[in-house]
């Protein structure tokens, strides 16, 4: 009899169960790391990975004791690639967590559900089903247009990375419309042809479905699976499981398909790089965006990161020469990028109300001339709900939510107020619960208001409304854009939403309604959002090049003169990115520093803070805390929700390398402080944290 082997398993533990190292069972034969397989863990039996025998992970080692054999090994399913454990082993050290949390949370769920049988079995129908359906390779490619001279520079930088035995990330920096994605087309269509696989990730679900259609579209003959939180548990498997042997040749998705096992991948492409919702903002904080240039670093592939307004981040490594930066100016077509015009609102007298009015007045004349001519108008405004507070003139109430430091939303429809951020909701009162007063009136306004603000001046109009309370339904939003695309609505009044990406071939006047107060947020990254915000509002405009001669954007601002709004006028993405980088230089901000953040959460604001300055105590002994700079605890800009407090503790270093380092001393030792502070509901780790 051979004695049994010692193998390292990962487990699903988070990582405050101390379990940050893999665990050794014993197995009678030999397991190739990334084998998954079923352990008894306590008295339950989980699902886990064979890792790699010795791999470098922090904490410490739990008692080896008596080892305990592995429960079942699932043996039809290939061995998640190396280069996956890589990925996760980085990952989970970079965003401080245990590699067991990180690896398995990224995981279908339905996987712990499995025994080996069952796994088997759907693999075994999923493979039949795959055999069944191959897409037909046969028949005559689709037609792709001519490419433009911008589109075929980018592609040839593409062409020269794909030959690189170690190819630097690309930076498409491309204006909306100016033929991006047929770029992400055409070098998918060469990895494709080399036998390989493409991954590529879009910020949002709803995002998703075009997307899809175009790559389908262009490559009938291949395999396309899908991956995002819209799918069902047996989907998501199902998918991923395709993906994993090597079914698939084209992933789409959302930020989790970053971690799709692909054994031949040869390209990843991040579309709209930019965007915040590419990170994690839960479990392990990670960014999609950064483990996907990560990856193409570990599996040598090139990256394709597109954005008409890219990170500063990314801009700034492309300035440094470590990425390479294509540019696309033009818009394909003739189109041309809608002229700009900043309507200054403080020249226009106040009304009785003390609010200026909804609408300049060139700013309504320009929405009723595109009604004259059948043409759309896009309004936007960043605030959902009829109004934000309603208030009682008498007494001074306020629709405070009760549970948070916040006001409660009125939603005129519904008839409710509604806690945007705990979801406590009633019916709004007939009258001033402290005093009685019938006369209650809602402050400010939001897209609710504005669309019936809009009804009022444009009766003739045909308005529609899209944000998260008109999208909720399953298929609203589908329904709403398909209005929009068959020229059902005049008007579209909404959210940033309305900005995202959909192409509009009919619209040709775009309304900011009052997007100032990001110019004066307190998170340092407002302006650059706002920057890009309205960018892509823009480029919802003119795309329609007969159309595009007359289309305009109004900005309605206070602050005219204000220099991104210059940068705006210019569509100059290059003169804002360096008037930001500069002030971020001069202030130490990323990317010129890099930043943590510690949360901690308990009812009482004084437990979170305590913890978070024994944090802080604790800190000043560690090695190389001179490379550190740890500042003091401050609540966050929403300080309650759902009746929990919540504080914040920046830490900030100008060596990514040295915080890595130090945070990976700091957090054993905030596991331990923890055990002293009983009242803490919550405490957490956000690396390179986005909103501050
Ligand atoms: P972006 O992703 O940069 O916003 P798209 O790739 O969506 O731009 O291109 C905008 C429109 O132009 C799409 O309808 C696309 O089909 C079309 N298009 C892209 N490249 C070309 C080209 N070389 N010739 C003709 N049409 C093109
Ligand atoms: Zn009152
Ligand atoms: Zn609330």
């Amino acid at each position: 009899m051979t004695s049994p082997l010692r193998v390292p398993v990962v487990v699903e533990a988070p990582q405050h169960s101390g379990l940050t190292t893999p665990l050794d069972y014993l197995s009678e034969h030999p397991l190739t790391p990334g084998t998954l397989l079923r352990v008894p863990l306590g008295r339950r039996e989980v699902l886990g990975i064979a890792w790699r025998p010795g791999a470098q992970l922090d904490g410490q080692a739990l008692d080896a004791g008596a080892l305990r054999p592995v429960a079942a090994v699932f043996e039809a399913l290939p061995p998640l690639p190396p280069a996956w454990l890589a990925l996760a082993e980085f990952a989970a050290a970079y965003y401080q967590r245990s590699v067991g949390e990180l690896a398995l949370s990224v995981l279908p769920p339905e996987l712990r559900k499995l025994d080996a049988t069952a796994l088997a079995n759907r693999q075994a129908r999923l493979l039949k089903r795959l055999q069944r359906d191959a897409p037909a390779s046969e028949g005559p490619l689709p037609e792709r247009p001519t490419l433009a001279d911008e589109q075929q520079r980018a592609l040839a930088a593409f062409e020269a990375a794909l030959a690189e035995p170690r190819p630097q990330p690309l930076l498409l920096h491309g204006v909306t419309g100016s033929g991006k994605t047929e770029v992400y087309l055409r070098a998918t269509e060469q990895v494709l042809a080399a036998g390989r696989q493409a991954l590529v990730l879009v910020p949002e679900i709803n995002l998703t479905p075009q997307l899809e259609s175009r790559f389908a579209a262009r490559f009938p003959g291949r395999r396309l699976v899908a991956m995002h939180s819209g799918l069902t548990p047996a989907q998501r498997l199902s998918h991923w499981l395709t993906a994993l042997l090597g079914h698939a040749d084209i992933v789409l998705g959302t930020r989790l398909s970053v971690f799709a096992p692909l054994p031949r991948l040869g390209l990843i492409v991040v579309d709209e790089e930019h965007d915040p919702s590419y990170k994690q903002q839960e479990g392990a904080r990670y960014s999609a965006r950064d483990l996907a240039v990560y990856r193409g670093h570990l599996e040598r592939v090139p990256v394709l990161l597109g954005s008409a307004t890219p990170s500063l981040e990314s801009w700034q490594r492309a300035l440094q020469g470590r990425y390479r930066r294509l540019e696309m100016a033009q818009r394909v077509g003739g189109g041309v990028l809608p002229q700009v015009r900043l309507f200054d609102m403080g020249v226009l007298p106040r009304e009785k109300s003390g609010h200026g009015p909804l609408f300049a007045p060139p700013v309504l004349q320009s929405l009723r001339e595109r009604i004259a001519r059948g043409e759309q108008s896009l309004v936007f405004l960043n605030r959902r709900g009829y109004a934000p507070v309603l208030h009682c003139a008498d007494c001074g109430w306020k629709s405070g939510c009760p549970h948070c430091s916040a006001w409660r939303v009125f939603h005129k429809g519904e008839r409710t107020l509604r806690c945007h951020h705990c979801g406590f909701t009633e019916r709004v009162p007939r009258a001033c619960p402290e005093c009685g007063n019938l006369d209650i009136a809602p402050i400010g306004r939001g897209t609710e208001k504005l669309e019936e603000q809009l009804a009022e001046l444009l009766p003739e109009a045909r308005i529609a409304r899209l944000d998260a309370d008109t999208a909720r339904g399953k298929g609203q939003l589908e329904s709403r854009l398909a209005e929009v695309h068959a020229g059902a609505v005049d008007v579209l009044v909404g959210t940033q939403m309305v900005t995202k990406g959909h192409d509009f071939r009919r619209i040709t006047l775009v309304v900011a309604v009052n997007p100032d107060s990001a110019l004066f947020a307190s998170d340092f990254r407002a302006p650059e959002r706002l920057f890009a915000l309205l960018m892509q509002a823009a480029g919802r405009a003119g795309r329609d090049a007969e159309a595009a001669a007359r289309s305009e954007m109004w900005v309605q601002t206070w602050h005219p003169q204000h220099a991104l709004y210059a940068a705006l006028k210019a569509h100059d993405f290059a003169a804002f990115a360096s008037s930001q980088l500069a002030e971020r230089r001069s202030a130490g901000l990323p990317p010129f520093s890099h930043l943590a953040l510690l949360r901690a959460e308990a009812r009482d604001a004084a437990v979170a803070t305590a913890f978070l300055r024994a944090a802080a105590e604790c800190a000043t002994q560690l090695d190389g805390a001179g490379d550190v700079m740890v500042y003091p605890p401050v609540p966050p800009s929403v300080s309650k929700v759902a009746n929990i407090e919540r504080m914040q503790m920046l830490i900030e270093s100008g060596s990514r390398a040295r915080l890595q380092r130090w945070l990976a001393d700091w957090l054993p030792r905030l596991h331990q402080l923890r055990a002293q502070h009983k009242g803490l509901a919550r405490w957490a780790i956000d690396v390179d944290p986005l909103s501050i």
